[in-house]
């Protein structure tokens, strides 16, 4: 299934639940504005190339357009309306004044040298700049796959050069020199963190953090984050994955400095102890480590199973094997639509990614007001808001559950997004 099918699947589940016009339906399954255009650009030999980039904003009915860009060979136009769309959800989950955008450029980065990057970013937000997509306070983007605060830099300053004056607050996720805000690296991570925590402290008030064992699939920034911030507070973190395969602490505990050790001299965290199927025993043994499969990890009798990678690893048919009874989505829609229901019928809690994944863009809402008002906030201040935000969030979500006859959270984020979206649409009479 196409995921923006598997978006309007949710969003009808979520309709039928609060027994909603059709009309709500409607006004949520199209984004306002689409705007595709051929971007071209210099190579590094003097030939151009041209390549396909999107930027999709969902709905603004609550504020500005909000969403990462993200440079992948797969960007295409299915995915970034999908995204566009969750992104408007997921803002109004946490109550952020914004809505819903996505951009993509349809490119791999790898393929390009550094100065091919940075004349890409440059030529997509010109492109999108001059169409009038791109604004302060109409539409501000953020890093996502394979763009960083380096191409956040470019477009900021190819912004700039257009317009003619400064104006940091016209895209998220900088380098800390530009205007970008502290605790945004780990934000995801954090708000994750925050819920996953509440979550556990509501349904298991006689347990403390060491009594639950954590795998995390994915050790990339979000994987990586979760595995300290989550170790410094006491949790255990068993196991970790990265593309390459897994690795399990015996003992009960991974020592989180090791595990990016192995990452950083073995090239990836099995990549320490193997070389193909060849495994060194010994080093295992001294380390005490084992290496496991990806299915493997995702498999294991753990309290909590994080999954920080990829989309639709959770499918029909590995969805029985699940034993971890609560999972916490801190990548975008990991789990399928079948492999859901699945999951839902068989009593494990899902905390979904419009949920689970909101304090970035959070983070990056609190860049885009410091930008505003010319502040800086220290980095305490910046979690003690993000903390705020993702309770009440959570505490808002406990309520529709409550009231919708304890459906799912992932349909109950739904029924708040729809509903805090709708409310708007109203007010605007545009509804
Ligand atoms: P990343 O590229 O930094 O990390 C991805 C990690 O997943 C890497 O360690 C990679 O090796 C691993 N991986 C890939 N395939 C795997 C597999 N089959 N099994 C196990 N591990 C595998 O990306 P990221 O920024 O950490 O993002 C991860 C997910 O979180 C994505 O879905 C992204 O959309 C979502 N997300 C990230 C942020 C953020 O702020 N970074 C915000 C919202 C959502």
């Amino acid at each position: 299934m196409k995921p923006f099918e598997n978006f309007l699947l949710n969003l009808r589940k979520a309709v039928n639940v609060i027994g909603l016009k059709d009309s709500a339906f409607e006004a949520l399954s199209e984004p306002e504005n689409i705007f595709e255009s051929e971007i071209s650009f210099k190579k590094d030999d003097g030939s151009d190339m041209t390549v396909s980039g999107y930027r999709v904003q969902h709905n603004s009915a609550r504020g500005p357009y909000k969403g990462g860009i993200r440079f992948h060979p797969d960007a295409d136009i299915d995915e970034v309306k999908t995204l566009a769309s969750l992104m408007s959800l997921k803002c109004a989950v946490v109550n952020l004044p914004l809505g819903g955008g996505k951009g993509g450029v349809q490119v791999n980065p790898k393929d390009l040298s550094e100065s091919e990057l940075e004349r890409l970013s440059r030529a997509y937000f010109r492109a999108g700049t001059e169409a009038g997509v791109f604004g302060v306070k109409k539409d501000i983007p953020a890093p996502d796959v394979y763009t960083n605060p380096q191409v956040m830099s470019w477009m900021m300053d190819e912004y700039e050069q257009i317009v003619g004056y400064k104006e940091p607050g016209v895209i998220t996720g900088k380098p800390l020199e530009l205007g970008g805000s502290l605790g945004r690296n780990y934000a995801t991570s954090q708000g994750g963190f925050f819920i996953l925590e509440e979550y556990l402290k509501q349904q298991y008030p006689d347990k403390s953090p060491k009594d639950f064992r954590i795998a995390v699939q994915g050790f990339g920034n979000a994987g990586a984050y979760f595995a300290d911030i989550a170790d410094r507070a006491g949790y255990k973190v068993v196991a970790v994955s990265d593309s390459k395969g897994a690795v399990f602490c015996e003992g009960d505990q991974c020592e989180i400095p090791k595990l990016h050790k192995y990452k950083k001299e073995g090239g990836s965290l099995r990549g320490n102890f193997c070389d193909g199927d060849a495994c060194d025993i010994e080093k295992m043994s001294t380390e005490k480590v084992k290496v496991m499969t990806n299915d493997e990890l995702l498999e294991m009798e753990v309290d909590v199973l994080v999954l920080a990678a990829l989309d639709g690893v959770i499918h029909q048919e590995n969805a029985d094997k699940i034993k971890a009874p609560v999972v916490l989505e801190l990548a975008n829609g990991p789990i399928t639509i079948e492999a859901d229901e699945i999951l839902e019928s068989r009593d494990i809690t899902i905390i979904p990614d419009i949920l689970a994944n909101a304090g970035g863009v959070t983070v990056s809402y609190f860049e885009w007001v410091q930008n505003r008002s010319g502040d800086v906030w220290e980095e305490e201040v910046v979690n003690q808001k993000l903390k705020k935000v993702m309770h009440h969030a959570f505490r808002d979500l406990l309520q529709i559950q409550g009231q919708y006859n304890g459906a799912s959270l992932r349909t109950s984020a739904f029924v708040l997004g729809m509903q805090r979206i709708l409310s708007a649409m109203k007010l605007r009479g545009r509804l």
